[in-house]
């Protein structure tokens, strides 16, 4: 099924996950899956080779996984480090596998490896997949703007070249304050980007994601997060709770002002997305 006809029925809950690094056992992943499944989500895209963790040949055994469990896998598809006929080769497993929603990305570029050249940005993948096949076609958005943009409005007249493309829906990179979506949402909205815009939500839930979020990710921290994390941060079990419900009260808000659907990071942990799923079941997701 195509992602895209979902939002024409309600307020989509979709889940993230990432096939195992190259030296752990692949069964992790199907245990973890196994266990995702019972929550029911409307989709579970897999990440593809994020961070560079060399992962991407996984992708596909897991989106078909996924596909077998009943649930509609999408498959994320970075192209800056591959040529026309890397692509093309992954889209032959694509196909053979009936996978038909495809999360179009740039990915990040390795300051070690000199980037291919057949493709420059994910608009320029959306109009490559345009031609190949009649997929479903998501892209990435930034309500803090692209690390890589000079400046918002740049960030927002290239995200709309994506769309024009063929980029059908958005999921947006993970962000902790709510206002920060709507104000991006405004943006968007204004510019004609008229496609409907998943929030990405990721709970944080232990002290080593803190540290990454904040040297890596460039999430603005509120007042409010900053301070469950000092007063959690060296008690597992209550920085846990705290993240879920961080999470769940964020995805509350997003619902009560209109969001198209929520996508939630769920880092592979099948125990917070059941808490989570449990306590916004009757919110998003509902037929
Ligand atoms: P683009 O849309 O190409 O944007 C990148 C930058 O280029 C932006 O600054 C943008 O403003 C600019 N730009 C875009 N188009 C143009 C244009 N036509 N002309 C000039 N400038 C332009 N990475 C992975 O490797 N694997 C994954 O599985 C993965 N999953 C992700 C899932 C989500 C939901 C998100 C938000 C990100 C994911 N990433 C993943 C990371 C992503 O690849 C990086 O954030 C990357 O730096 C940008 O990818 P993009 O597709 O948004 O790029």
């Amino acid at each position: 099924m195509r992602i895209t006809e979902l939002f024409k029925k309600k307020t989509v809950f979709s889940f993230e996950v990432f096939p195992p690094k190259n030296d752990s056992p692949v069964d992790v992943i199907y245990n973890t899956l196994e266990e995702l499944k019972n929550l029911s989500p409307d989709f579970i895209s897999v990440t593809f080779s994020a961070g560079g963790s060399g992962n991407g040949h996984l992708a596909c055994d897991v989106a078909s996984k996924i596909k077998e469990y009943g649930i509609i896998p999408m498959i994320h598809l970075p192209c800056i480090n591959y040529t026309k006929s890397e692509i093309d080769s992954t889209l032959a497993e694509i196909d053979a596998r009936g996978i038909e929603n495809i999360l179009a990305l740039r990915g990040d570029v390795n300051p070690d490896i000199p980037p291919k050249t057949d493709f420059s940005h994910a608009s320029d993948l959306v109009t490559y997949l345009r031609s190949k096949g009649n997929y479903d076609i998501a892209g990435a958005c930034y309500p803090e703007v692209h690390p890589d943009a000079a400046n918002a409005v740049e960030d927002i007249k290239n995200l709309k070249i994506k769309v024009e493309s063929g980029a059908e829906h958005l999921i947006s990179q993970l962000f902790f304050d709510n206002s920060s979506f709507y104000d991006f949402r405004e943006k968007a909205t204004i510019a004609g980007i008229n496609v409907p815009i998943e929030a990405g939500i990721m709970p944080v839930v232990n002290k080593k994601q803190i540290e990454r979020m904040v040297t890596t990710c460039g999430a603005s921290l509120p007042k409010k997060f900053v301070r469950i994390m000092q007063k959690y941060g060296d008690n597992p079990d209550a920085l846990r709770d705290a993240g879920i419900a961080y999470a769940v009260d964020q995805i509350v808000d997003l619902a009560a002002n209109g969001v198209d659907g929520i996508h939630l990071y769920t880092m592979n942990k099948p125990y917070v997305a059941k808490r989570i799923s449990e306590a916004v079941s009757g919110i998003v997701g509902a037929d």
